[in-house]
């Protein structure tokens, strides 16, 4: 039977450009902190990824305007930014913590802990998929250490407007550290580190057709000097002694080659994405689903649906069978038997949030992708056994 990914939010297939750059970073062994020959060949093929890394978030490497550490997925380059201010201890009497109540759970369980800790944490509503700016400016104050708001929901794909939140607090606190989890948005809706206000930016790997278990976090030069963050894995010093652990190189000579990959058919990519959805859109509106589009904006890659009382889950087996995989939210709230947070701070209700389907879009995909996806929820939605 034909596999037809839809779940592209949750993870990527290699690209075939990746596939190779992984075959040629296997053949260099050696360790990149090696003085050796060997070893320089590890670390060449970790300075022109990290170079690319910074292409991708539209810096100049040269200028250095930041620095990228390599980390072993977005979940630890978003607790070393997170962990890493709050245990900075730069300002001890700054407690309050800024987020969003529809954060990704590599941040909001990260939020529990810093609660837990003695941290003021303050969610931010983002109903209808738009961040409430109006209550960003009421929860400021001189104690505030710290915001994390994502730039992409993983659910519904929302575009919060952060670059208007991270200036607003700026503006008004300098010193506040501002840290953005971009890995829903990176090289597909277009940022830098500036336009949005940024001091710390996490992305990851797989998300972009590179492999699983390589993340980044970019950091300012601004932050650094200020010595506003402090690394939690300690050891050997890598990365400029910000994560230390022999570096995956392979996986990161990848993650580089797909960002490149990506910033070359960037223009080809976005156009492509936009009319699949457009056609998606279509076909889906014939069928008894309710399309949950955000009220701001949105990135053409999510679309999420509420099905006619019929379990998430239940449908999902029933495409599956087809040989089409979706998501019932995200891949990592689905080891949850909750109803994803991040759907109910969308309003809503449980049940819906119970019944509900996210497909998401890649540049691999195609609109026989699509027809197939229609083809498959009509005759399940006839068949399949409805809840109330
Ligand atoms: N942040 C968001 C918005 C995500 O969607 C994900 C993965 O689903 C992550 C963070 C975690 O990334 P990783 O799987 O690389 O730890």
């Amino acid at each position: 039977m034909n596999e037809i990914y839809l779940d592209n939010s949750a993870t990527t297939p290699l690209s075939e450009t990746v596939k190779k750059k992984m075959i040629e970073a296997m053949e260099c062994y050696g360790n990149p902190s090696s003085l050796h020959s060997a070893g320089q060949a590890a670390e060449k093929l970790l300075s022109e990824a990290r170079e690319r890394l910074l292409l991708g978030f539209g810096l100049r490497p040269r200028q250095k305007d930041g620095t990228v550490v390599f980390t072993s997925c977005g979940t630890e380059a978003t607790a070393l930014a997170l962990f890493g201010v709050a245990y900075a201890k730069t300002r001890r009497d700054a407690k309050r913590i800024l987020t969003t109540d529809s954060e990704h759970p590599s941040v909001a369980r990260a939020m529990d802990r810093l609660a837990a800790d003695g941290f003021e944490v303050v969610r931010i509503p983002t109903k209808g998929g738009v961040l409430d700016l109006r209550a960003v400016k009421n929860a400021l104050d001189q104690k505030i250490l710290l915001a994390s708001f994502m730039l992409v929901n993983n659910e519904t794909g929302a575009v919060y407007e952060v670059g208007e939140a991270f200036r607003a607090i700026k503006a008004r606190y300098p010193d506040a550290v501002t840290h953005c989890d971009a890995v829903q948005g990176f090289m597909k809706c277009p940022f830098t580190p500036t336009s949005l206000c940024a001091d710390l930016i996490t992305v990851s790997g797989h998300k972009l057709h590179a492999p699983k278990g390589v993340g980044a976090l970019y950091l300012s030069n601004a932050l650094i000097k200020a010595k506003k963050i402090a690394p939690f894995l300690v050891g050997g010093g890598q990365e400029d002694g910000l994560r230390s652990g022999t570096e995956n190189v392979i996986g990161i000579a990848a993650f580089g080659a797909a960002v490149e990959e990506l910033r070359q058919k960037k223009d080809e990519l976005t156009a492509h994405v936009a009319a699949l959805r457009q056609y998606a859109e279509e076909r889906l509106s014939a069928l008894e689903v309710r399309i949950n589009r955000p009220e701001g904006a949105y990135l053409p890659h999510v679309i999420h649906l509420t099905l006619p009382h019929i379990k998430s889950e239940t449908m999902l087996h029933a495409l599956s069978a087809d040989g089409i995989f979706v998501s019932s939210g995200s891949a990592c709230s689905s080891h949850s038997h909750h109803p994803s947070e991040a759907l109910l701070a969308f309003g809503l209700t449980p049940h819906e949030a119970d019944c509900s389907l996210r497909i998401s879009l890649s540049g691999q995909n195609t609109e026989a992708d699509i027809d197939a996806l229609c083809v498959s929820l009509e005759k399940n939605l006839a068949r399949l056994v409805r809840v109330k």
